[in-house]
């Protein structure tokens, strides 16, 4: 159930969305975003603020009544490089940028559930609010975390929420174990020798080396990862030549790969050496691999998992909570938080709509109300006076 207190802020919830919606900005760039922040999180009488763990986004802090154990509750406040196509009067002002993350409705969130806490100070204990920058491609997660975030505060758990357009709206699905997938790019650079296209008993091409490669990669998956563990490997991008008539000297190959443990990581790191390496021999071309390890898995850890659960349960009762879900191969930086620290990361069913980082996509503005309860639910969880 939301409670009525919860209820009274929908409305400024709602004029905060529109606010950061219309004005979105990307990763580490988030200047204005983090001053709207601030000058709430101020005019709601939390004044012990921190700028300094990346820089853009703000760490509040906010003291119970009575001492106790530290918790922290995240959002994420970067929009996409997405130009907007929705036709709302509060569509983004910034062309080429866009909230189609819903990243703007975690912010208010957030927001709504630290001026509920800082008018109900009844719980014992600290609870920290994380506004993050930069989750989309720049990690501000791991910047926030190796600038001390969880060494300066003796935070022992930490919770995140993530919209989700097309799954039950106000439902919430949580799972024990992996939410979300690691996140790793590869780049394999093919030199050969360029040769005219009519002489090609002149040159060592790349072109051909670069499609017996992709159709070697997919062999990872389907020859060398266990069946019953998750991985993706694709191509996505293969750059070479740029006429008719000319084999050309270079290739590159780029793609990502998606897994939720450590071993199937370096499983598919360590083949995709072999094959590239090995297929380029076979064809009396180089191969050099670059594999960067992006983000690790969102792997819930399974008390906090059970406390978010116990706080879902609260808010919209059982029928509404989905447990151990299929997780989702794409990635969420909150993983480098979950490697630090324990907690637990939630989706929070938005309805019928278009779908993540797509450019008709809008936070639904229905599930406001139901993030900040659970947030409160899961402080009355941990922090219970
Ligand atoms: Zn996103
Ligand atoms: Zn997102």
């Amino acid at each position: 159930m939301i409670s009525n207190s919860i209820n009274d802020l929908k409305s400024e919830m709602i004029a905060w969305r529109h606010h950061i919606h219309a004005h979105p900005e990307t990763a580490f760039e988030e200047v204005k975003t983090t001053q709207f922040i601030i000058e709430k999180l101020q005019s709601f009488g939390i004044t012990q603020l921190y700028t300094d763990f990346a820089p853009t986004g703000v760490v509040g802090v906010i003291k119970g009544n009575k001492e106790g154990r530290w918790i922290a509750l995240r959002a994420d406040i970067d929009a996409l490089d997405i130009i907007e196509e929705n036709n709302i009067n509060y569509c983004s002002t910034i062309s080429g940028k866009m909230h189609g993350c819903g990243h703007d409705g975690h912010t208010a969130i957030l927001l709504g559930t630290a001026k509920y806490l800082s008018e109900h100070r009844d719980f014992s204990g600290t609870v920290v609010v994380i506004f993050q920058p930069a989750e989309e491609n720049e990690g501000g997660a791991q910047v926030m975390v190796e600038n001390g975030l969880f060494d300066r505060f003796p935070i022992e758990a930490v919770y995140g929420i993530h919209n989700q357009p097309n799954m039950q709206l106000n439902h919430f699905y949580i799972n024990h174990g992996p939410m979300m997938a690691s996140y790793d790019v590869f780049e394999i650079k093919i030199t050969g020798i360029g040769a005219h296209a009519a002489a090609p008993h002149l040159g060592k091409d790349t072109i051909l080396t670069a499609t017996q490669i992709v159709n070697g990669l997919q062999s990872i998956v389907s020859r060398n990862a266990d069946p019953l563990s998750s991985l993706v490997v694709s191509v996505t991008q293969i750059h070479s030549g740029d006429t008719w008539n000319v084999l050309p000297q270079h290739a590159v190959i780029r793609g990502t790969v998606r897994a939720f443990s450590a071993q199937v990581q370096d499983m598919a790191e360590s083949r995709i050496k072999q094959i590239a390496t090995g297929i380029a021999t076979t064809f009396e071309v180089k191969a050099e691999v670059d594999y960067q390890r992006r983000y690790p898995a969102t792997i819930n850890h399974a008390k906090q998992a059970k406390i978010a659960m116990t706080a879902a349960k609260k808010i919209v009762g059982e029928d509404h909570l989905i447990i151990d879900h299929n997780p989702s191969m794409g990635a969420e930086d909150f993983a480098f938080m979950l490697q630090k620290i324990p907690g637990a990361y939630v989706w929070l069913g938005a309805g019928s709509g278009a779908n993540l980082h797509n450019p008709a996509f809008n936070f639904n503005d229905e599930v406001l109300t139901t993030g900040v309860s659970y947030f409160i639910a899961v402080v009355n969880q941990e922090l219970a006076s």
